[in-house]
């Protein structure tokens, strides 16, 4: 501890944060007063504008700033290849990687019995309204290599039952991974090896 309230406070909200604990919090905090021009200040601007700001894509569920999100928009990026992925963090890391270039699909999660997730709780319904909308060809499966990422990619290849290409990641994805712990030569090695489904 500081000892200093607000300077404690300020720890304690930074311990919370994923990846940091106590440690690289006071750390962190004491950095950035050493900093306070050159990192305090700005990240607090940018902290206060992006909590104003970011927002769910209406189309894809990316996080982004705006209603629909900038690669929702590009014109480049409709190739009619749809990338199906859990989480906005792997959708992150296959963007880090720079390997696909097509548009995504965030479904936010998995089918679950066990946790009663469905399909109208999942973007499953609004991913299949998109493949005629969007004229796509080419669904891309990246779904975590877990028993319910496994279960929802077959839900999804029987919901679209042979109307587009149906393909999924290569299994360079260990069990249990996500896509986010994986480094950008794992990531690309396994888009070019998609297989059919
Ligand atoms: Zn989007």
């Amino acid at each position: 501890m500081s000892s200093n309230r607000d300077i404690d406070a300020l720890i304690d909200m930074m311990a919370k944060l994923p990846g940091l604990g106590p440690r690289s919090a006071r750390r962190a905090v004491l950095h950035l007063i050493r900093k306070r021009e050159l990192r305090m200040t700005p990240l607090a601007d940018l902290m206060h504008t992006v909590a104003a700001t970011a927002r769910e894509c209406g189309n894809c569920g990316n996080i982004g700033t705006e209603d629909i999100c900038d690669i929702c928009t590009s014109e480049k990026r409709a190739n009619g290849m749809i990338c199906v992925v859990e989480d906005v963090a792997d959708l992150w890391a296959m963007e880090r990687s720079g390997v696909f270039k097509g548009r995504y699909h965030v479904l936010g999660g998995t089918l679950s019995a066990l946790d009663h997730v469905g399909p109208d709780e999942l973007r499953i319904p609004h991913l299949l309204n998109r493949i005629e909308a969007e004229d796509v060809t080419e669904v891309i499966l990246a779904l975590n290599a877990t028993v319910d990422g496994q279960t929802t990619a077959h839900y999804i290849a029987d919901q679209l039952d042979g109307r587009v290409r149906l393909t999924s990641l290569a299994q360079g994805v260990p069990i249990g991974g996500e896509l986010d712990y994986l480094d950008d030569g794992t990531i690309t090695a396994a888009l070019n090896a998609r297989k059919t489904l």
